[in-house]
């Protein structure tokens, strides 16, 4: 296949370019899917999780709480009648069964004081368990956001090599046959499209080659374009 000098030249760079292009899609998509990344996001919705679990343990222990409070301010209002109605009354009868009820009362009233300290106890522990999950929530959340902000700043600097090497390789087509760009864009599919002949290697598959097929090469016209045999690939020299 035919291609002046200068063409095959641009040519050769026009392989280094595609290959650079297509390594920075790789490092585009690796950056995406950074195991990091996903371990920070996975870490970030258990900790959501277990943040509504501790608030809802913290809501149930305060209303407890705070129903045992109503109960005790209410068996304390009955004792606090209860004495009025003793002092009152004249009847040893009823004082005796009034007497009976406020000490029924201050055992209640002493119950409820005692489920309260317990609940209160409760309530402290779960606003630690709910504090050290918000702490360490903010703090994944943080590092997730870092590590977004600088993946997505290593994405934009590849995208601008990529724009830089797309363009790049706008000029080099332009410099190529169609004959010749069509073959290359077959063998682009699958290999590296184009060498050289270096100590005695194709560049494309690296392979070894013989004296007679480097002569050979060396013998083409300077508007020829070399064939691996080994790979198929354009030689230029
Ligand atoms: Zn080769």
């Amino acid at each position: 296949m035919k291609l002046d000098m200068a063409s095959q030249s641009a040519l050769l760079r026009l392989s280094e370019v595609d290959m650079a292009i297509a390594h920075i899609k790789q490092e585009i998509t690796k950056a995406i899917e950074s195991p990091e990344l996903v371990e920070l996001r996975n870490r970030q919705s258990d900790l959501a999780g277990e943040l509504i679990a501790a608030r809802t343990v913290v809501e149930n222990f305060s209303s407890a709480q705070h129903r045992a409070d109503d109960d005790l301010h209410l068996v304390e209002e009955r004792i606090a009648k209860d004495k009025d109605r003793l002092a009152q009354t004249s009847s040893p009868k009823d004082a005796q069964g009034l007497q009976s009820e406020i000490e029924s009362l201050q055992r209640r009233q002493s119950d409820l004081e005692d489920a309260e300290l317990e609940l209160l106890a409760e309530l402290e522990k779960a606003n630690v368990v709910l504090a050290d999950v918000t702490l360490r929530k903010s703090e994944n959340s943080l590092a997730l956001e870092a590590l977004q902000e600088s993946i997505q700043m290593h994405i934009d600097e590849l995208k601008t090599k990529g724009r830089k090497l797309t363009a790049d390789r706008e000029i080099l087509i332009g410099k190529i046959t169609e004959e010749v760009l069509k073959k290359y864009s077959a063998l682009a599919a699958r290999q590296v499209a184009v060498g050289q002949i270096e100590n005695r290697s194709c560049t494309a598959c690296r392979m070894g080659l013989t004296a007679n097929v480097i002569d050979s090469i060396n013998a083409l016209a300077d508007d020829e374009l070399g064939i691996c045999p080994e790979c198929q690939a354009f030689i230029v020299r």
